[in-house]
């Protein structure tokens, strides 16, 4: 029997992982370590320093992003894998009271860090392929009200996903997007403010009624880069319960 760590191809592959220190990301580091990649997590909470492989990097600085990238052949000699997992959500208000500066944060941590990481990580893998993924989001995929940075950042990630798989497919790199719904992370606990109402609310429109886990969008990122995956690239594949299949309706 073939076993699926087998299928999947991933052991001794090299991995980056930005926003690896919370959420969706640290369950993306667990579960490919788990299939034996080595994984290099990224994220700016370690800036006091942090274990072997776990290394600072603010996604949204060309530099840092480009010392995270060596920091990984450096160690390894290589380079297959990169997930752009780091996101902030926006302080909801309503878009006349929203200060520029907040729109500009959400853009440059979501849409430009997700830039520079798929750059930075195209620039070693021109050499012999690899795989990207991007964490995009449901909110590029309908109107929200009050979100006039964060569903506009995913959006234009998924077209950057699509754009970037079709430029760089002839060098043997994939690049897919995984647009997760509500999930229990450190990020939706802060939109719903420990507030059951409001929770119950955003709940009311995922047919499945529950939060996803992270580890529910880590299984998708894992296999979208594994060789299980060879022939898909420039997909944005939601993994929401639902959400973004009912279309609004209760
Ligand atoms: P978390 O807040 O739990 O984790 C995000 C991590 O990224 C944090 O450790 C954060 O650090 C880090 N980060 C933020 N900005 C930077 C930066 N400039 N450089 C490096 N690291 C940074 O969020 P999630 O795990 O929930 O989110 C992960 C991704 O999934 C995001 O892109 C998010 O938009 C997306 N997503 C999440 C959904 C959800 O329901 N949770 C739904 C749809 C999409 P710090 O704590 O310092 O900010």
């Amino acid at each position: 029997m073939i076993s699926i760590e087998t299928s999947f191809g991933l052991r001794d592959r090299v991995a980056v992982i930005t926003g690896g220190a919370s959420g969706i990301g640290k369950a993306c580091v667990q579960a490919l370590r788990e299939c034996g990649v080595h994984v290099v997590s990224a994220d700016r909470t370690y800036a006091g320093g942090g274990k072997a492989d776990e290394v600072y990097c603010d996604v949204t600085d060309e530099q840092s992003t480009r010392r995270l990238a060596q920091h990984s052949v450096n160690a390894y000699g290589r380079l297959d894998i990169w997930i752009n997992a780091a996101g902030v959500m926006e302080v909801i208000r309503r878009t006349v009271d929203q200060k520029p500066e907040e729109w500009d944060r959400v853009i440059s941590v979501n849409l430009r860090g997700t830039y520079l990481g798929c750059k930075e990580a195209a620039t070693v893998m021109q050499r012999s392929g690899g795989a990207i993924v991007n964490i995009g989001s449901v909110a590029a995929m309908a109107g929200i009200p009050a979100s006039t940075a964060y569903g506009p950042s995913k959006a234009a990630v998924a077209t950057l996903t699509r754009n970037l798989a079709c430029e760089w497919a002839r060098l043997g790199i994939r690049v897919n997007c995984v647009a997760p719904g509500y999930i229990d992370t450190p990020m939706s606990r802060e939109l719903f403010k420990d507030d059951a109402e409001v929770r119950d609310t955003a709940l009311s429109k995922v047919p499945m009624r529950k939060l996803g886990q992270p580890m529910d969008i880590a299984a998708t990122v894992l296999f979208l880069c594994s060789s299980a995956a060879a022939y898909i690239t420039g997909v944005v594949m939601p993994v929401d319960g639902g959400w973004s299949a009912s279309a609004g309706a209760r």
